[in-house]
């Protein structure tokens, strides 16, 4: 009986092996792509589809997702995936948050990547979703960009295997890696590098260096509309105050400590609930809304109607939509480093890395990390 014999196995197809596959595949290693589920149905498919430069802090993880935002280009254009350029704007309705926009945009930032702090007049110019009352101004920042996830994560796989001669193989569970032999559930795979981007299943591969390193999960709640009238657009992707206080890139902001204690005083269920609230544009659309943040190793099953309730809220504050009818209700689960680290890399056996721990930012840094992981590797 003849065994399949590749380069490199990677474990897990959400979108941090599917970008290792790209990397690997466009250096020319022959690349076996092994995913428990018939399609993905982890993080990947559950987010906003939102590439977010503008949250990562300056420096290398900027760069990074500047890359990640580029290679996103190229891959749309060659597969066809909705990716909207639209651009973000972070909407200011008190003092503080305006001056912490102020703080974090203005003269003194350098390198600014095209953002500009805009007047509430031309806010509304770039956006009618905005909404106008109180408004004090925004941050317009032209670097971020909406892809579908469901669209995506179903169209890389076949993307790779055809375009790349990437080898599937979904609804394999991999349960031991003694390379190169690699124990699946439909038979053995032999591979010479492995590796593992397993999410957030710390449990059925190494599970000994997952348990050491510094991990956790975090449960997020989102919803979605129905489709929108036709021939109407969200626009840029819109966030306002709660956000402020979310991304690590306004960390440095002086600013940063009062208006957490105003948003504690103000919102506090919200915070109780780490919720802050993003709006983005599916292909067809339909409003991609959320979220709120719960953190621990066991999340809680059951999705809570006050949570969502809060979120809407919030998003009612600052957008104004032809319709908030919802349509769908769902929640993700994603892995989530303790120590502030952006991602989780090791190495638990010769020839086997875990790439794990990306937080928040998958879709926006995968493909630029991946890049970077596999150009250490070969
Ligand atoms: C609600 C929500 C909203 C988000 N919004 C954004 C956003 O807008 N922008 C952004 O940049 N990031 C966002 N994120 C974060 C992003 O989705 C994650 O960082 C990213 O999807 C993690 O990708 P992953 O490949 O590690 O995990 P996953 O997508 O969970 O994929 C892991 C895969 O590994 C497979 N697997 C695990 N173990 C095995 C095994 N032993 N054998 C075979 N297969 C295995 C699983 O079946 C799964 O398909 C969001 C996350 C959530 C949950």
């Amino acid at each position: 009986m003849s065994h399949l014999s590749v380069d490199l196995a990677i474990i897990g197809a959400g979108i941090v092996g599917l970008a290792h596959a790209l990397a690997a595949a466009r250096r020319g290693k022959r690349v076996v792509l092994l995913e428990r589920s018939e399609h993905a149905t982890g993080a990947s498919i559950r987010n906003f589809g939102l590439v977010w430069p503008i949250g990562q802090p300056a420096g290398p993880r900027h760069d990074r997702a500047l890359r990640s935002r580029e290679i996103w280009s190229d891959v749309s254009a060659d597969t066809g995936i909705y990716l909207a350029a639209t651009g973000s704007l972070h909407l200011a309705y008190h003092d503080d948050e305006w001056a912490l926009l102020n703080e974090f945009a203005g003269p003194t930032m350098g390198d600014n990547h095209g953002r500009a702090l805009l007047s509430p007049t031309e806010t509304l110019l770039r956006s009618t979703v905005v909404n106008p009352t109180g408004l004090r101004g925004s941050l317009w920042s032209p670097t971020e960009a909406t892809v579908d996830p469901r669209q995506a994560i179903r169209t890389l796989p076949e993307w790779l295997r055809d375009r790349h001669g990437v080898t599937l193989q979904f609804g394999t569970t991999v349960h031991a890696i003694n390379l190169p032999r690699i124990d699946t559930s439909v038979g053995p795979v032999f591979a010479e590098q492995a590796i593992i981007c397993s999410g957030a299943d710390f449990e059925t591969l190494f599970p000994a260096s997952f348990a050491a390193a510094p991990l956790t999960r975090c449960k997020l709640q989102m919803l979605r509309t129905v489709d929108q009238p036709a021939g109407w657009s969200l626009g840029p992707a819109l966030c306002a105050g709660l956000t402020l206080t979310h991304y690590e890139s306004f960390r440095h902001c002086a600013g940063l400590a009062a208006l957490k204690t105003r948003m504690q005083s103000e919102f506090p269920f919200h915070v109780a609930h780490g919720v802050h609230v993003l709006l983005s544009e599916t292909s067809r659309g339909a409003l991609t809304i959320g979220d709120s943040h719960h953190y621990g190793l066991t999340p809680e099953p059951f999705d809570r109607e006050d949570i969502n309730a809060a979120i809407l809220g919030y998003l009612r504050s600052f957008a104004v939509a032809p319709t908030l009818e919802i349509a769908e209700r769902w929640h993700g689960v994603y892995p989530k480093l303790t120590d502030g680290g952006s991602e989780f890399i090791a190495s638990p056996a010769p020839g086997v890395t875990i790439v794990n721990g990306l937080g928040g930012a998958g879709m926006t840094l995968s493909f630029g990390l991946a890049e970077e992981v596999i150009g250490r590797l070969y």
